[in-house]
């Protein structure tokens, strides 16, 4: 009986052995997969600058806050004459509603705009004297202030990672690229923060808005030149899906 728990208790301790092995070779591929990425994409786009136009940093917190659901070349268009009509966030905290409704009218989801940025320039003035938080629990605290808007804020103005960007286009090609089964940005974000080094938290989101938006698009992704193809599980299947359904020049 003794010697029969005895073996019980050894090919359960193999079974666990095995399992976490089998999760740290998972795990070594994902990392290197990963570095396999950023080595691509790197060749791809070596400059990175951010898009939005700002010289204070409340500024840049209102730009990444109205930038939502519109391009950058529109929201610079809109912050040129906003930030000219309201130099400083107190004048912002003192303006009407309706007034910065129509100053913001074209960046979309107006209504909720001009409230957070009334509301996050409000705090800022009344609970940060006007400076803009270097972390992300306070950042997360501003009206309008998700996770993304206070990770680009923490790495663009304080040099910090705390966390991973996670905008529609990262969070789409992270998921395409087989890194998270969910498409879930926070997901990701967890998923990616646990297989890359922090050092390079800020390059994923870099590199991936890029390839989102030039390359991997949401409704048609161009698989067909796109430099991660042989690693990528979602291109693989639409290739093979177009190559399918082409028909063939001499057919
Ligand atoms: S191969 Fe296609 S799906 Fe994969 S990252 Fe490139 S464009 Fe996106």
């Amino acid at each position: 009986m003794k010697r029969l728990r005895h073996k019980q208790e050894i090919i359960f301790l193999f079974g666990k052995l095995f399992k976490q092995l089998r999760l740290y070779n998972k795990s070594m591929k994902l990392q290197a997969r990963a570095q396999e990425v950023i080595t691509l994409l790197e060749k791809e786009y070596p400059v990175f600058e951010t898009a939005l136009d700002w010289e204070e940093p409340w500024q840049l917190v209102a730009a990444v806050l109205l930038s939502a659901q519109t391009t950058d070349e529109n929201i610079n268009r809109v912050t040129k004459t906003l930030f000219k009509k309201y130099p400083t966030p107190q004048a912002i905290a003192n303006a009407s509603i309706k007034e910065l409704e129509q100053d913001i009218y074209s960046t979309g989801y107006y209504k909720a705009k001009a409230k957070n940025l009334k509301g996050m320039c409000t705090a800022l003035v009344t609970e940060h004297n006007g400076v803009v938080p270097d972390s992300l629990a306070q950042l997360i605290t501003l009206p309008g202030v998700g996770r993304k808007t206070a990770n680009v804020v923490l790495h663009v103005l304080h040099d910090k990672r705390e966390g991973i960007v996670m905008d529609t286009h990262i969070a789409r090609v992270t998921h395409r690229l087989g890194f998270t089964k969910e498409k879930h940005p926070l997901k990701g974000e967890q998923t990616m923060m646990r297989i890359l080094p922090n050092t390079q938290w800020k390059e994923w989101g870099d590199l991936l808005i890029q390839h989102g938006r030039k390359v991997c698009h949401a409704r048609k992704p161009h698989c067909e030149k796109c430099v991660l193809s042989d690693i990528c599980p979602t291109g693989k299947t639409i290739l093979k899906t177009r190559a399918k359904t082409t028909p063939h020049p001499e057919s």
